[in-house]
């Protein structure tokens, strides 16, 4: 039997299955050598796995040593201009940049491939809407854990711990005060 001690709030990228590891790390975040030849087949319609135009790059998703992102999963930027794929604070931005088809967020550790698509299965496995680089989960095989940013995921432990601290201080200070 294999352990099963690994819960799914402890889940890093290393866990990741290959496949899933290979999108989160690679997927849009390298220029295609082809299209720069003129060769690429998977331009019209756009379906390459590398991108094509600098609006269609992805930045790689990482989560820090301390346990915080490297760009939010939610929180749009308001300096990314859509049409040039450029940012003034560029690759270091801590925002989310809405690129083409909407791929940082989707492709992001927060998001990708944690819930199941509404659309059907191909014969090859494949989304029947979104194509061979679907972001949602095809069967419960192909679903991962979310990984969460550590400064969100400790909030309701600082929320608990602060409301226990409020209720033990009202509870010792009945205690001390004397009865009048
Ligand atoms: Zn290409
Ligand atoms: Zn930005
Ligand atoms: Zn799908």
């Amino acid at each position: 039997m294999p352990s099963v001690s690994k819960t799914a709030a402890n889940a890093s990228p290393q866990t990741e299955k290959p496949t899933h590891y290979t999108y989160l790390k690679e997927f849009r975040t390298e220029q295609c050598p082809l299209f720069l030849q003129h060769k690429c087949t998977q331009h019209r319609p756009f379906t390459c796995f590398h991108w094509h135009f600098l609006n269609q790059r992805r930045r790689r998703p990482i989560r820090r040593r301390d346990g915080t992102f490297n760009y939010s999963p939610d929180v749009y930027c308001t300096k990314y201009d859509e049409t040039t794929g450029i940012c003034p604070d560029g690759e270091d931005c801590p925002y989310l940049h809405r690129t083409t088809g909407d791929t940082e967020r989707k492709y992001h550790l927060r998001y990708y491939k944690t819930g199941t698509c509404i659309h059907e299965t191909d014969a090859r496995g494949h989304c029947v809407k979104n194509g061979l680089h679907c972001a949602f989960a095809h069967g419960p095989h192909d679903l991962r854990p979310p990984v969460y940013d550590i400064r969100l995921s400790i909030m309701p432990l600082v929320t608990t711990l602060f409301s226990r601290y409020h209720a033990f201080n009202k509870h010792v200070s009945r205690l001390v005060k004397p009865v009048s």
